[in-house]
């Protein structure tokens, strides 16, 4: 491929040997002068194709032209007309594959580095700007939240904003979803996602943590004991799954949600201050190759592991993960074993684990996901001695909620059917993000919580209508 000509303006981050050590964040930002550097490379486009490629349709040309202006808060409030989770956005939305991959000056050369603009933009505004929304009276009805990662957040800002009594109902003892548990401190700041839940706690926003919907409370309960008038449900997708193969339930096996919430959440890193353990050893094997896999891989390290690998049964080209954490895991000494496939986990007499018994593969025809299938070869069976396995082969939503409400319809995979409105079978329950598409992204689950938000919305004064 021939060499792009111009190239994004790069970001510092904190060199590979140091950040391997610790869990700060790894890129630094733009400061001004670099941002109001890349924002010139913009064209201001009349019919801008990166605006088709954003979920949520931010004005991109718009707040590119406000930094290049230098009004950032220009910048931020254009950001937030769509955005409410700018700061989040800007560090782990899958740019490369949105916004930038239809950038008209990626034709010819690198496209305009979107992302970190518009984490120059939010990061400015969280030191000097004015992000504040006025809170309006809370006067109509009573709504429930099911959920604190970014589909409940972004259903319950915008209802809270139209004055509804907004309720969020949280599982774990902390709101935020996968923002909090899964994805790294070193990839996404938790006190840039608590920022945000406190501006929602400012507006009205009653957040209920430890609160198991389905199990502490019904949604049979919230809604005709409880005077909720409508219901989010924003559950995700944090059910694991696993590989199906023997030694599955040795001690030394995590799936990636567990091992990345006991880190993240219950701040295993900074045992024993914290009073979460987590077993490491010295050799580490992470199966699969998305961003949760590369996610753990790099917490494995700084949890202090010697060697970890991921291992993978397709080729280099097939990895889910974003090519940035693909590169950051690679200047970390993350150990890339691909085209490897494993059969068995091996463990010793007191069930620990010791090693993982894997085939060598190689790449057949595509199968029905379009990626070429991966086949053993015969006879290529190997040991890779190692003391943890991580699981992260994909998650599947939790059936708690269907399960316990009745006439609320799951698909095959149990996802809730819902249409682009987040209308599930059932008239007042709403739902969206993760529960719905299976695991996605951040920005597609705060599109649905809005527009879940606007069709909640949408029913409750045609309700009202009805009645008067
Ligand atoms: C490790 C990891 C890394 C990721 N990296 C990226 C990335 O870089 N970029 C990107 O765009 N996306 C990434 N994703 C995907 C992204 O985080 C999700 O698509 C997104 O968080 C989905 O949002 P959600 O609101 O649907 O669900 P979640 O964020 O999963 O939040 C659901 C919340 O509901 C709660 N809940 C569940 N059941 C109940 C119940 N019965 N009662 C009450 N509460 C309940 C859960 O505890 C959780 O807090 C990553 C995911 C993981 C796991
Ligand atoms: S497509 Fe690229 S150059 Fe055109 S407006 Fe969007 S960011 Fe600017």
């Amino acid at each position: 491929m021939a060499e792009k000509k111009t190239r994004k303006h790069p970001m510092p981050a904190q060199p590979a040997a140091e950040r391997i050590k610790n869990f700060n964040e790894v890129p630094y930002g733009y400061t001004k002068e670099t941002a109001i550097g890349e924002a010139q490379r913009c064209l201001q486009c009349k019919a801008p194709r990166c605006v088709q490629g954003c979920p949520v349709g931010i004005n991109i040309p718009g707040f590119i032209r406000k930094i290049k202006e230098e009004d950032f808060q220009g910048a931020i409030d254009i950001l937030k007309d769509k955005n409410s989770l700018p700061a989040v956005c800007g560090r782990v939305c899958p740019q490369e594959e949105q916004c930038e991959k239809l950038c008209v000056v990626g034709i010819k050369n690198e496209p305009v580095a979107i992302g970190r603009l518009e984490r120059f933009a939010a990061d400015w505004a969280a030191k000097h700007g004015n992000t504040e929304v006025e809170p309006v009276p809370l006067t109509g009805p009573k709504v429930a939240i099911v959920g604190s990662g970014p589909s409940g957040l972004a259903a319950a800002g915008e209802l809270v904003k139209k004055g509804y009594r907004v309720t969020i109902f949280e599982a774990l003892h902390q709101p935020g979803g996968v923002l909090m548990y899964g994805i790294p401190e070193f990839r996404l700041p938790k006190s840039i996602v608590q920022h945000e839940i406190d501006g929602l706690k400012k507006l009205g926003v009653d957040v209920q943590v430890n609160m198991v919907v389905g199990r502490t409370i019904t949604i049979d309960e919230l809604m005709n004991e409880e005077g909720y008038e409508a219901v989010f449900v924003g559950s995700g997708a944090g059910l694991p799954y696993f590989l199906g193969i023997p030694g599955e339930n040795l001690n030394g096996v995590y799936s990636a949600n567990e091992f990345l919430t006991r880190t993240n959440l219950m701040r295993a890193y900074l045992f024993p201050q914290w009073d979460t353990p987590i077993h490491i050893g010295k050799r580490v094997a992470v199966v699969g190759a998305g961003n949760v896999a590369m996610d753990a891989a790099r917490t494995a390290l700084r949890l202090g592991a010697e060697e970890v690998h991921i291992v993978y049964r397709r080729s280099e080209a097939e990895m889910p993960a974003r090519n940035e954490e693909i590169e950051h895991a690679r200047e970390e000494g993350i150990k890339f074993s691909l085209l490897t496939n494993p059969v068995e986990i091996l463990g010793d007499e007191k069930g620990w684990v010791t090693g993982l018994k894997c085939l060598k593969m190689e790449l057949g025809e595509p199968d029905s996901s379009g990626r070429r299938r991966p086949l053993p070869i015969a006879g290529s069976e190997f040991i890779l001695p190692m003391d943890v396995v991580v699981v992260a082969v994909g998650q599947g939503p939790n059936p708690l909620i269907p399960r316990t409400t009745e006439g609320l319809e799951t698909n095959k995979w149990g996802n809730i059917v819902a249409d682009e409105t987040g209308a599930t079978s059932m008239p007042a329950i709403f739902a969206g993000g993760d529960v719905v598409t299976g695991a996605a992204t951040v920005i597609k689950a705060m599109g649905a919580g809005k527009a879940a938000a606007e069709a909640i919305d949408a029913f409750l004064q045609s309700k009202k209508g009805g009645k008067e």
